[in-house]
């Protein structure tokens, strides 16, 4: 039961970050103990300076806090700027003495909580933190060496499944007294999240950005999908993946409701679990690592020759390769806010062993258009793609996005769906029309460099000079 009081004042705060949702929420449950709730979202902008949110994290995240502040009556407070500034202000102006947060890994944060508390603590003011996104804390899963993991099968199968099992969702809430700060807070529309540009539209429609939606997500998957996934989570057509990706991010899910509601489905969860764990992976290797982002965990990448190609780099961003594989992936990307992991990988390998072009572009890119863009998941897959991070794929493992499209879209169905310029032109030459002959091309409706463009590279050149290229820091000092 919700209710409000704004005659008296709130016992506490609490602190809304990337846990959008009110159950399964330890954070939220502590504060409500402690008696009545003050509410809070902060916009951070100003603050995470290279590491703010990107277009279409801000999309989602305004639309999930409007549904959030549904969810409590409307009595979310918002405010934008320093969380150090508007938390000690907002304890002043109501003599609040505890504050309640759940825990974020991202570096920046990191050190700023820890600034935060020890103020707070001056002030006699109690702040207290909570795991409310992550199975294992990444600092409790070590070597027996007592260093951290940099391989993932020896993380997870030695590392988490040996350690104690995560905690088990907290029971809803029964009964949340809520405070309403009238005062200083800002309206939704005032934080400025939305572009001005339609391009939100069309995201929008493709996801219901909610805690109810992101539970529906999750019963859809379950009931299915999670029986196909071991093969099918390959196959970019088919939904057989999840795509709780940014309710796991933004936490309108948590990662511990996924993972039992998995586990009670028996023994054909492991695959899906093993994946769930390759996002803990992604935190233990930040936290271990806090410039995951900008630094290759190999130090002889430092002298990589890179390509400097601000039109090969527009082109991939564009999709407009003229190899159909990637550009239906980067399509996705662009209508949805989301690409599938088989393509995530393509579209990865293409730009940074074909073009040659540095990781790092590509990391920028995913991070502005990607509605699931997260810090750890995202930096720890584009080093493994570049074959630079720790437990990476081989340098000299080059997806071919041509049999790579044969062999996981092989009807042709997901090239088509982002391609419709493509439609009437069926396997094999849809996945290298360079290759078919001009009545094909013509009786598909199909004019290179006109109605689709002619390949930006070829295939089987680059990669041969992207081998020579890697071989030659494979000798270097790691
Ligand atoms: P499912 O297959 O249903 O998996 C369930 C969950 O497990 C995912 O939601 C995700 O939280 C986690 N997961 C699955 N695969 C991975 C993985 N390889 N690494 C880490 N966690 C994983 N994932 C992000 O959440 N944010 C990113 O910014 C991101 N950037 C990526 C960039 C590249 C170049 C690549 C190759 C992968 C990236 N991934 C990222 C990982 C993965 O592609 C997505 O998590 C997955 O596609 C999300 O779809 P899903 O929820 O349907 O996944």
């Amino acid at each position: 039961m919700m209710k409000m009081d704004n005659t008296t004042s709130p016992q506490a705060i609490f602190w809304f970050r990337q846990d959008l949702r009110l159950k399964d929420n330890p954070g939220l449950n502590a504060a409500t103990q402690a008696g009545m709730v003050l509410p809070i979202y902060i916009d951070e902008t100003p603050e995470a300076g290279q590491e703010a949110m990107g277009g279409a994290s801000r999309v989602w995240v305004h639309h999930s806090l409007s549904s959030l502040n549904k969810s409590l009556g409307g009595n979310l407070s918002l405010y934008r700027g320093r969380a150090e500034t508007i938390i000690k202000k907002l304890c002043e102006t109501y003599t609040i003495k505890q504050v309640f947060w759940n825990r974020c890994y991202e570096p920046w944060r990191k050190t700023r909580d820890t600034h935060l508390k020890k103020q707070l603590t001056e002030r006699s003011i109690t702040a207290t933190s909570f795991n409310g996104s992550l199975l294992w804390e990444p600092w409790t899963i070590r070597k027996p060496d007592d260093t951290p993991y940099r391989v993932f099968t020896p993380f997870y199968q030695k590392g988490c499944l040996n350690a104690p099992p995560p905690r088990i969702p907290v029971t809803a809430l029964k009964t949340i007294t809520l405070f309403k700060d009238t005062r200083h807070s800002i309206e939704l529309d005032a934080l400025g999240f939305l572009p001005g540009h339609r391009w939100q539209e069309k995201i929008i429609t493709q996801w219901t950005i909610s805690e109810a939606g992101a539970h529906k997500q999750l019963a859809y998957f379950m009931k299915n999908s999670l029986a196909h996934y071991k093969k099918g989570r390959d196959l970019p057509a088919k939904p057989w993946v999840s795509r709780l990706s940014p309710y796991l991010h933004f936490g309108e899910i948590s990662v511990h409701q996924v993972w039992y509601a998995a586990l009670a489905q028996g023994l054909m969860a492991e695959p899906f679990c093993r994946e769930l764990g390759w996002r803990e992976f992604s935190y233990h290797l930040l936290y271990s690592n806090p410039n995951l982002r900008t630094k290759n965990l190999q130090p002889k990448f430092d002298d990589f020759p890179w390509r400097d190609d601000p039109d090969d780099l527009a082109a991939w961003q564009q999709g407009l390769t003229g190899i159909p594989m990637v550009d239906a992936g980067m399509h996705e990307l662009w209508a949805t806010g989301y690409m599938h992991n088989r393509v995530r990988m393509i579209v990865g390998s293409f730009l940074v062993k074909n073009l040659r072009l540095d990781w790092r572009h590509g990391e920028r890119w995913f991070w502005d258009c990607l509605v699931d863009a997260d810090l750890a998941n995202n930096s720890a897959s584009w080093q493994w793609i570049a074959g630079c991070g720790a437990d990476a794929a081989p340098y000299f493992r080059v997806f071919n996005p041509v049999t790579q499209a044969q062999k996981f879209d092989p009807d042709g169905v997901y090239i088509h769906t982002h391609l419709p310029e493509l439609a009437n032109l069926a396997p094999p030459y849809l996945f290298a029309p360079w290759d078919a002959p001009p009545q094909i091309l013509q009786a598909a409706g199909v004019m290179l460099g006109t109605t689709y463009p002619h390949p930006i590279i070829d295939l089987k050149k680059s990669r041969e000079e992207a081998l020579a290229a890697f071989a030659e820091i494979k000798t270097a000092a790691p």
